[in-house]
């Protein structure tokens, strides 16, 4: 298994990479990009949520239970009255924080089912389904987020493969390699049964991908991608003339 700082570098390289080929093609606007990048970053920490006393756990929570309390305040900011509004935000914060927490850590299992290709792919489609429904984003920027959420899931689970081969040497492959990267459990039938029907039920939640796969094939196929790899006619075009003297450029 790879450490949660491993987790969180590789885990922000890849999603760093992809924000910045959507900031190089114009795919999607800087601001968006920021929410992608991080959302990439919160997908490569979920697989480990499931170990009570690991610090994905703690942060995972205790970010969620601050946001999840802001969101509902938000949502009934112009109805309640300010005391109201802090009892709301109390309650959902402690709820999540202690109640919600203490309700996942006992009906899971550290690298169970959650640390599991199926759970990433879940995970990817709640997160289009909450944007869209529960924030309005349009569907094509909810698919970007959830794809982020399942690319930096997935890249979790190469690390804990990769370390499982690197780390512990021989012995070790047998017992653990191909375990983090798994699609299910036998032995948790029922678990893995209801994890691939919660994978279509969300689906069904999601708006149709179509948009989204219609923008990326659009952009593959304009070759604005691959022209936009190299420098053109010079090299960081704009910046030289800023920074040298104006009588050498002026020439
Ligand atoms: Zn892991």
């Amino acid at each position: 298994m790879a450490d949660f700082n491993t987790h969180l570098m590789g885990a922000a390289t890849v999603s760093g990479l992809a924000a910045t080929v959507l900031v190089m093609t114009g795919m999607a606007p800087h601001q968006a990009v920021v929410g992608y990048f991080v959302l990439g970053v919160i997908g490569g920490v979920l697989p480990d949520i499931d170990s009570p006393t690991s610090v994905p756990i703690r942060i995972t929570f205790n970010v969620l239970a601050v946001v999840a309390g802001f969101l509902l305040v938000f949502t009934f900011g112009a109805r309640y009255s300010l005391l109201e509004l802090i009892i709301l935000w109390l309650g959902c914060y402690f709820g999540i924080r202690y109640g919600l927490r203490k309700l996942f850590t006992r009906y899971t299992t550290h690298r169970g089912l959650i640390h599991s290709i199926p759970a990433g792919v879940g995970f990817g489609l709640a997160t289009v389904a909450l944007a869209y429904h529960g924030f309005n984003a349009a569907a094509a920027h909810a698919w970007t987020c959830g794809a982020f959420v399942t690319v930096g899931f997935l890249v979790h689970l190469l690390l804990d493969e990769f370390y499982s081969v690197n780390l512990y040497g021989k012995k070790m492959l047998k017992n653990s390699f191909g375990t983090a990267f798994c699609l299910g459990s036998f032995n948790q039938p029922v678990g893995t049964a209801t994890l691939y029907l919660a994978v279509i039920g969300l689906f069904l939640l999601c708006p149709s991908p179509r948009p989204f796969a219609d923008l990326v094939v659009d952009r593959v196929h304009s070759g604005n991608m691959i022209q936009r790899l190299l420098p053109g006619e010079t090299w960081f075009p704009g910046f030289l003339r800023r920074v040298t003297p104006s009588g050498l450029t002026n020439r």
